[in-house]
């Protein structure tokens, strides 16, 4: 069992719901539920998951399993039909449900974005024509979220990279903003005994300094009616309460509560200075890490203001004509960046145009692919789209060949056409081969392959 440094419990002491017997005992094991939240635009069926136990109460696709299967063998997972998420983490579905009717087009930031759980989960609950904005300032990290998004399917997201205070250009902007803040990480002492080692009461007032550097950067970009989301899967009132008590009280915005129900077992928390409401999540207490949730409503009025924004390159008709075979019927606008075509939804291009006079993009809406002498070269991102025609030329793998194609390995597979044809398994698309008759070439790019063997047995097929 790993060792919990004494100075950590002792300043858990009086938190809110901290029980010190049972906390250890939930440490004892480093055995965590394993929890994964299916994508709801790709509809896969929940049949798949031979190890699925039971659902995740506060989310409407989260579900828990009772084995830890591989999920690098998993074509499905390579296809972006779900997400490997702590089931804690999950709240943000509540949250966002119970403060924003998600019904309506709104604009919302994730802005400590990466690797792309809460990101993921944002697209699956806000409406087609909303836009999320998915910022990560690890320009490496921000690769990460770029691929997971891209897997995730939808086209309504832009990629950022960004340092908060970036975001002072686009004052008033945002209708909600999530802050998943860097913490001292003791909520995930059971998952990475790493963290335990790294744990300091200095540390934990270094964290505090940063997230109260990066919401005071952020705050100002929150529209008047708007709401922040504050997260961090730390348990120290350092970082959570005392948080939100200075959020109310240096911004004057106004603490929101969540309802809970009886059986969830999430502890609600009221600041000491100035009643914000917390949720807090332990391990011996729910099936879950450690986590916690602050709400809040923008009550200040924020000036109005003109972004700035430009025309963007959109495509000939001609050049149209060369896609629509392959594209659904659904309302986007084809812009040319450089040589590269990409959709975004079509009520929105303004708005794209307005972040991207102000920020750093590393994606945007569903990568197309290039038009080179009237035909497309279809890019990977796109085979991953919700956008993809139905009828595009496809063929289905068995297991082993999609393991092998997700490899990168060269494919031993008939087909009957020559050209470009989707690759998929069980009817996900997984990627793009290119028959040229004599040989396939394998699409798949290099830098999302899979590197390790596969051993037989490994996977629950
Ligand atoms: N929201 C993510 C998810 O659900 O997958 C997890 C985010 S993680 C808790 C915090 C993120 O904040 C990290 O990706 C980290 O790179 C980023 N970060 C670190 N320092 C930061 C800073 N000063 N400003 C903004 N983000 C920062």
């Amino acid at each position: 069992m790993p060792v919990l440094p004494e100075h950590f419990l002792q300043s858990l002491k009086d938190t809110p719901g901290f029980d010190l017997h049972s906390f250890l005992q939930a440490h004892e094991v480093p055995q965590q539920t394993p929890s994964i939240r299916i994508n709801p635009a790709k509809q896969v069926d929940v049949s798949h998951f031979k190890s699925r136990a039971d659902s995740v109460p506060w989310s409407s696709h989260g579900y828990y399993l009772s084995g830890r299967p591989s999920y690098t063998f998993d074509p499905l997972f390579h296809a972006g039909c779900y997400y490997v998420q702590e089931a804690s983490s999950m709240f943000l579905e509540q949250a966002l449900k119970q403060t924003v009717d998600l019904t309506q087009s709104i604009k919302v930031l994730d802005l400590c974005a990466a690797p792309g759980g809460k990101s993921t989960h944002i697209q699956s609950l806000i409406s087609a024509d909303s836009i999320l904005v998915s910022n990560e300032v690890i320009k490496k990290r921000a690769g990460i979220l770029k691929q997971n998004i891209i897997k995730w399917g939808g086209n309504n997201v832009i990629v950022t990279n960004n340092y908060p205070q970036h975001f002072a250009r686009l004052q008033g902007f945002f209708d909600v903003i999530v802050v998943d803040a860097p913490c001292s990480g003791s909520g995930l002492f059971r998952k990475d005994t790493e963290a335990i080692n790294e744990w300091s009461p200095e540390n934990v007032q270094l964290c505090c300094g940063r997230q109260q550097r990066i919401l005071a950067d952020i705050i100002p970009s929150l529209s008047e009616g708007g709401i922040l989301i504050y997260s961090t899967c730390s348990y120290s009132i350092e970082e959570n309460e005392e948080i939100a008590d200075w959020i109310a009280k240096e911004f004057d915005l106004q603490s929101l509560q969540i309802k809970t129900e009886r059986g969830w077992d999430i502890v609600e928390t009221v600041s000491e200075k100035e009643h914000c409401f917390g949720y807090r999540f332990y391990p011996d207490k729910v099936k879950g890490e450690g986590f916690f949730l602050s709400c809040f409503r923008k009550i200040k009025p924020e000036p109005e203001k003109k972004y700035k924004s430009s025309k963007p390159g959109l495509l000939s008709i001609k050049e149209k004509a060369v896609i629509k075979p392959w594209i659904k019927n659904v309302d986007v606008d084809f812009i040319n960046h450089g040589n590269t075509v990409f959709a975004f939804p079509s009520s929105q291009i303004q708005l794209l145009t307005q972040v991207q006079s102000h920020l750093y993009l590393q994606y945007a809406g569903t990568t197309i692919g290039e038009i080179i002498r009237d035909k497309l070269i279809p890019d990977h991102a796109f085979a991953l789209s919700t956008i993809i025609a139905q009828n595009v030329s496809s063929i289905n793998l068995n297991f082993e060949q999609a393991i092998e194609y997700l490899q990168k390995k060269d494919v031993e597979i008939e087909v009957k056409l020559t050209g470009w044809q989707l690759v998929r398994y069980k009817d996900f698309n997984l990627g793009w081969i290119n028959a040229l008759g004599n040989r396939i070439n394998n699409y798949y790019p290099k830098e999302m392959r899979i590197l390790k063997q596969y051993n037989t047995g490994s996977f629950e097929k």
